[in-house]
């Protein structure tokens, strides 16, 4: 089997190709500048020398088009595009064409270059906005709260469009949030462990966070991209909640990440008005119940035991 990862530098792309290589894959992966790229998270994995590495900007179909004929794929996973909720209040309109057109790019490519492609589309729980504490399942209407969560929403109707009208194997993982060492620190569960790992080190530095009431449904990387393959295993194409149906405030993550260091969190940071944003979620809760039953797919690691990890990995990298 062949598999082609768009945004293969990334925390997902890198653990699914580990996870792909494992299954006996071919992996090929885009990144829009291969040249520029260190690829620094398949490093960390091992697995850098074993991925072919090829130039694609989703925005860009000419260069879509020529990465699906050049690696001839049996499955696309689409995991690139602008990842971050803040950064698309300043860059709407790169999160728009990033993500929603970059999957149009791909689903005509599909279209035009070869149908029988199966294509994993990386939905996001950002697309239901605030269900006001309610725990999210497939059938919940969308109500995106930022840019971000408004492209997610329209490549989510594109997928569904493009598997209605034109029979494609395309298929949505709703992800809430999931955490790893390969996150990167601009998210602020890493900016909180490696902050905690460094003034645990000695550093005098004050760590600054916006809203800590806001609750996530915080999961483990390396499951969700065992999700995702599942997915795209499947029979009929479909869309699913991937998530832990459980939630935990900001606030926790912090405790516990300056207690794992032996540190009171409130010695250490500063709330910044500036770092909440125009408009957030409050609460956001999945239902994974639809994902264990139809894919067999349960989380293997709660949140605590993911800040464990986290802190772990920014105490052994200080090191
Ligand atoms: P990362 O930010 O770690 O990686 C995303 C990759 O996309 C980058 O490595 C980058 O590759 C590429 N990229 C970044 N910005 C752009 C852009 N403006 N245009 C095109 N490509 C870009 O993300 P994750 O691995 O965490 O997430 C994978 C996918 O899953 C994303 O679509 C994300 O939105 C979605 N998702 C993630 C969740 C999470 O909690 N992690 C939750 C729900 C959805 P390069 O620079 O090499 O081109």
């Amino acid at each position: 089997m062949r598999a082609l990862i768009c945004g293969i530098s990334g925390q997902d792309g890198s653990y699914l190709a580990q996870l792909l290589l494992k299954k006996g894959y071919q992996v090929f992966g885009t990144s829009r500048d291969p040249q520029g790229s260190t690829f620094a998270n398949l490093a960390k994995l091992g697995i850098q020398k074993r991925i072919e590495v090829l130039s694609m900007d989703l925005t860009d179909f000419r260069s879509v088009l020529i990465g699906i004929t050049k690696t001839n794929p049996d499955e696309i996973y689409n995991l690139a595009g602008q990842t971050s909720v803040g950064l698309s209040f300043e860059q709407p309109v790169e999160a728009m064409e990033s993500i929603s057109i970059g999957t149009l790019n791909l689903l005509e490519a599909i279209r035009f270059q070869n149908p029988k492609i199966r294509y994993y589309n990386a939905g996001s729980s950002e697309c239901f906005g605030d269900t006001g504490g309610a725990v999210a399942t497939e059938e919940t209407p969308f109500q995106p709260r930022s840019p971000y969560g408004v492209a997610k929403a329209t490549s989510h109707f594109l997928v569904q469009n493009y598997r209605m009208a034109y029979q494609l194997f395309a298929s949505t993982g709703i992800l809430f949030n999931h955490e790893s060492p390969l996150r990167p620190t601009r998210f602020v569960t890493q900016k909180i462990v490696t902050a905690a790992a460094r003034i645990h080190a000695g550093s005098n530095e004050k760590l600054q966070l916006g809203n800590l009431s806001i609750s996530r449904d915080w999961g483990w990387a390396p499951d969700y991209v065992e999700a995702m393959w599942r997915i795209l295993q499947q029979q009929i194409p479909d869309d699913f909640i991937i998530a832990t149906g459980r939630t935990t405030t900001l606030l926790h993550f912090v405790e516990r990440a300056f207690a794992h260091f032996g540190l009171d969190w409130r010695d250490h940071t500063e709330i910044r008005e500036h770092l909440k944003r125009p408009s957030d979620i409050d609460v956001n809760c999945g239902d994974p119940s639809k994902a264990a039953r139809v894919l067999g797919w349960t989380p293997t690691k709660q949140v605590d035991e993911i800040i464990r990890e986290m802190c772990e990995a920014a105490r052994r990298k200080l090191q």
